[in-house]
């Protein structure tokens, strides 16, 4: 018997080893931030993608609302977590772009500080008013606002967000001044914004679309390269002659820097199969959105170029948060 036993311990600890080794990432839940309010854009993306993307990693995706500062908040907790795949985060053009483009106070580098996985959607924008208020079409809007300079305000997802950051280019263009309001998220900035408490607002599409059919709030402008087939009498920005306002917005998937890059290549694949179901794929158009999908290395190549886009919108106009 005694020669056997180092054996036995030997093969006793080469099964627990390999038993550790197969239990890969994830083996608990993963939660995944969302920078801004319920109701939202990144808010919709993310609940869209939570559940199937739970099923096909073998683990639930738990969306945390960790909402404000123009989604700074919950940008700068995904860029501190702990890089091993259980905290991940939506990554947005504000928190990754415009935000750190037009606020110095944003303590995260968001080139530097993330791992990005995916880039889940590209989605229109979209200037929105009240049905109550006088300007209802590209050139009416243009035409009220000029005339009462600081009359009218205007909602968005927060200070330093997308809408915030094309607002301000769409005054500077125009040459007139709308007061800035921001919320937590599109969420309750549309709340208000339906509830007639702020005559204006500037979306992401997705959470404005189910409004418009409503006609609870009327398009003015669209930023897109063309046309929605959604709203296919309202013009874009460009049309409308402000082409610098007409810009997308997108969302996708970041975690902390210093992610491993199995972690990486299997959330990033685990999206895509998400995403090659017709019917997930169809929640995400159906909002106005199109679906991306690209590799962690588009997805880093497309945060550069945005932020630095941007920054050249800022360092041109001036535009500072409020
Ligand atoms: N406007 C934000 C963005 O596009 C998202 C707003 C929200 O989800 O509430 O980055």
């Amino acid at each position: 018997m005694k020669p056997v036993r180092p054996l036995l311990t030997m093969a006793l600890v080469a099964v627990a080893a390999s038993s550790a080794w197969s239990q890969t990432y994830p083996t608990k839940p993963i939660r995944l931030i969302v920078p801004f309010a319920p109701g939202g854009t990144t808010d919709i993306v993310a609940r869209v993608i939570a559940d199937p993307l739970g099923r096909a990693l073998g683990q639930p995706v738990i969306v945390d609302n960790r909402a404000g500062a123009g989604g700074v908040i919950g940008a700068t907790e995904i860029a501190r977590a702990t890089p091993d795949g259980y905290v991940l985060g939506m990554a947005t053009v504000s928190t990754v772009a415009a935000s750190p483009a037009i606020n110095p106070q944003v303590s995260y580098n968001p080139v530097t500080d993330f791992t990005p996985i995916i880039n889940i959607a590209a989605t229109p924008n979209v200037l929105l008013v009240h049905p109550r208020f006088p300007g209802t079409n590209a050139k009416s809007f243009l035409d009220t606002v000029k005339k009462a300079p600081g009359q009218y305000s205007y909602a968005t997802a927060g200070s330093g967000s997308i809408g915030n950051v094309l607002m301000e280019l769409y005054k500077i263009t125009t040459g007139t001044f709308i007061t800035h309001i921001p919320y937590r998220g599109s969420g309750p900035a549309l709340n208000d914004t339906v509830g007639g408490q702020v005559p204006v607002m500037f979306d992401n599409l997705p959470s404005a679309l189910p409004f418009i059919k409503d006609k609870r709030l009327i398009p003015v402008m669209v930023a897109a390269p063309q046309r929605l087939k959604e709203l296919p009498d309202v013009p874009t920005f460009k049309e409308a002659g402000v082409a610098v306002v007409n810009r997308m917005a997108f969302y996708g998937i970041h975690g902390p820097k210093g992610l491993p890059r199995e972690t990486v290549d299997k959330i990033n694949a685990a999206v895509r199969k998400v995403l090659e179901d017709p019917a997930t794929r169809k929640r995400i158009e159906d909002t106005g959105s199109l679906v991306v999908a690209n590799t962690p290395e588009q997805f880093a190549q497309q945060v550069e170029a945005e932020l630095k886009v941007y920054r050249e919108v800022v360092a041109k106009t001036k535009i500072r948060p409020d």
